[in-house]
């Protein structure tokens, strides 16, 4: 393969012109760094911006973070979506503080010992934070990479990774490995962007293969996503004396370590109707106020959910399969429990209904 000329140097004048002023990237402290490229796994800078910023303040140390109650961490996750990001966040973060004695691994190879830390993100603070050469690639660099050469490789593949972490370290110069990942990454999210690359200001288009073959919609390859797993949740907020009935889900499953209201869940829609008719008793199920149909999308499962809020008298029994597991909160400690968003959201919209 004939390499792109001075391809590092090009990019990294065109980072030093175009970079975004983002809060990390002032920073080496690998602590910072860590936190920010696991809220960022998933999620948009403009989203994560704040998520992070509200971490630093509320934990400005890695032993502030691991003192802190599990609970409280996933509250303060609340609408980052998956959940395991944070426990495992936790998890690493009483490693360090508590077995390591604050110390932070400081190599690639350390690092990924740590829970949740996987190649991309051992690559980024090992870079970022010690400028140890090693690449990180992300969907950014791949999209890069793929279009720049005319790759056609599944990037969905672990073989396809290897390639082109070896593809971008060839380029790499070593005494400036994090500026050079981070102007491949801001490289591809501001200039070489999925839809519409903005070829025409780009400083490789006489090099890429894409432009050159009007093959930037075809790059990179990604083999097709399986279909999403439906799910049919019915909740509801069940409230007496002065108390919501909220259990944690605690099974290996979404939203583990979170808090919801009853629930009932079944596989099909059909199967949720009988569900509702043969084991909760229907009319009570029903006489929930404020019902809302909710579709809510995670990136392997579509969730319909049914939710409502159901005041009962003071001597009402819960229906018997909800007898194990939960508890009864004031609508206040309710609020500092984590919840699944779409819940947190809904219980916002109608908390009102409570003291009606
Ligand atoms: S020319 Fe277009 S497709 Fe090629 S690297 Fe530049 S922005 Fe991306």
């Amino acid at each position: 393969m004939k390499m792109i000329p001075r391809f590092a140097g090009r990019l990294l004048e065109w980072y030093r012109l175009h970079q975004r002023d983002l809060p990390w990237r002032k920073t080496r402290d690998p602590y910072r760094i860590w936190l920010s490229e696991v809220i960022l796994q998933q999620t948009r800078v403009a989203q994560g911006l704040a998520y992070y910023e509200r971490f630093v303040e509320h934990y400005p140390t890695v032993h502030h973070l691991a003192k802190a109650p599990i609970e409280e961490v996933l509250r303060l996750w609340q609408g980052l979506g998956y959940y395991s990001r944070a426990r495992n966040l936790h998890a690493a973060a009483r490693t360090i503080s508590i077995q390591w004695a604050g110390r932070f691994p400081a190599s690639y190879d350390e690092l990924r010992r740590l829970k949740g830390v996987g190649d991309y993100t051992a690559a980024a603070i090992a870079s970022f934070a010690f400028d140890e050469p090693v690449a990180v690639v992300d969907g950014n660099v791949f999209r890069v990479l793929a279009r720049l050469y005319g790759l056609y490789d599944d990037i969905s593949r672990t073989k396809t990774k290897h390639k082109f972490k070896a593809l971008s370290e060839a380029h790499m110069p070593p005494q400036e490995a994090a500026a050079y990942n981070q102007a491949m990454m801001e490289f591809g999210a501001v200039q070489c962007t999925p839809q519409k690359p903005l070829c025409m200001t780009c400083p490789f288009r006489d090099d890429c293969y894409a432009a050159q073959y009007g093959k930037q919609q075809e790059l990179p390859v990604k083999s097709k996503k399986t279909t999403k797993r439906k799910r049919y949740l019915s909740y509801r907020f069940f409230y007496r004396n002065g108390k919501l009935w909220m259990q944690e889900r605690k099974q290996k499953d979404i939203w583990k370590g979170l808090y919801e209201p009853a629930r009932i869940e079944a596989a099909t829609a059909r199967e949720m109707e009988q569900l509702l008719q043969n084991e909760a008793p229907a009319a009570l199920w029903q006489q929930a106020q404020a019902i809302e149909q909710i579709r809510h999308l995670l990136t392997h499962q579509e969730l319909f959910i049914d939710i409502g809020m159901l005041h009962l008298p003071p001597d009402a029994a819960l229906p018997p399969f909800l007898k194990d597991g939960g508890d009864w909160f004031t609508p206040e400690e309710c609020d500092a429990l984590p919840k699944p968003i779409v819940i947190a959201q809904y219980f916002e919209r109608h908390r009102h209904l409570l003291h009606e």
